[in-house]
């Protein structure tokens, strides 16, 4: 890890430590300080951590630090997953769930999370009943700004309120989060409203199926979807679903502030896609 990613490393949980949306579960006074079995979980986790072989999403991948960030927000902890207080707190969690409460990271616990994850989008519970929606009207959808396009595309569009919570979120990111404030690329919209015609035209002409929810039903058909700038790594893509890439992007300050601080703008992210974020609403008094 270079110098420089060391100091956005060190940043970002600088950032993570000041904001105030964050709990604290863990009753240790450091990430290190536990009982003996959360310190030997803490091992099975750091070891599984860069290891697991899964396909958790569909696709194999090696490892579980892209979802690291979104575990650690679950469960209310800052430390990192090797840490025995990130054990201990997963032991909380577990046995909240009616897992076996032994603070160790594996698929079953996965499976829980995933769940209350996808839960959170409306859009995947209406596919999970058998339901695509509707394309919103065109009076309801606004064009976005090319400054606030990653490239500067002139013909994106999303629904009206979601824009304006979207240029809320940005507001606050960039006012809280170094590197977004010196980035006016930072978190800006590469992919926003698609029709279904266009999802449909694309997949057939370029072959490009998104694993073929994009000719079935994409997320992006409902003008609420987004696709954010996090980076990426050289030579790749800003939505490049290569393990390397999205590691990379988990790391990043503004994927964590927005792991962080999203779901106060009415957003919630789709866990395999690092990018990709959608409009739920305002929060309601249960999460
Ligand atoms: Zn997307």
């Amino acid at each position: 890890m270079s110098g420089f990613s060391v100091l956005r490393l060190a940043f970002a949980l600088l950032a993570g430590l000041c904001l105030p949306t964050v709990a604290w579960a863990a009753p240790y006074a450091s990430c290190g300080d536990a009982s003996p079995a959360a310190k030997a979980a803490a091992v099975k986790n750091g070891e599984s951590l860069d290891s697991i072989d899964w396909a958790p999403f569909g696709p194999k991948e090696l490892g579980w630090q892209v979802y690291e960030p979104r575990i650690g927000q679950e469960i209310d902890t800052h430390c990192g997953a090797g840490t025995p207080a990130f054990a201990h707190a997963l032991s909380v969690f577990q046995a909240r769930y009616g897992l076996e409460a032994d603070g160790v990271f594996g698929s079953a616990t996965f499976q829980v999370l995933k769940g209350l994850w996808q839960e959170r989008r409306p859009f995947v519970m209406q596919r999970v009943a058998g339901f695509c929606p509707d394309a919103p009207p065109a009076d309801l959808l606004a064009p976005i700004p090319s400054a606030q396009e990653t490239f500067e595309r002139t013909d994106r569009a999303l629904r009206h309120d979601v824009l304006e919570a979207y240029e809320r979120m940005l507001a606050a990111a960039r006012s809280e989060v170094r590197t977004v404030h010196d980035d006016p690329k930072s978190l800006s919209i590469f992919s926003g409203y698609r029709s279904p015609e266009s999802d449909a035209r694309r997949c057939a002409v370029e072959q490009n199926c998104d694993g073929g929810r994009r000719a079935v039903c994409s997320p992006h058909r409902t003008g609420s979807a987004i696709d954010l700038n996090v980076g990426w790594i050289t030579g790749e893509f800003a939505d490049t679903t290569m393990l390397e890439n999205r590691k990379w992007q988990v790391r990043s300050p503004s994927y964590l502030w927005l792991v962080a601080n999203a779901r106060r703008f009415g957003f919630v992210n789709y866990a395999f896609e690092p990018w990709h974020w959608e409009y739920v609403g305002p929060p309601t008094e249960t999460p």
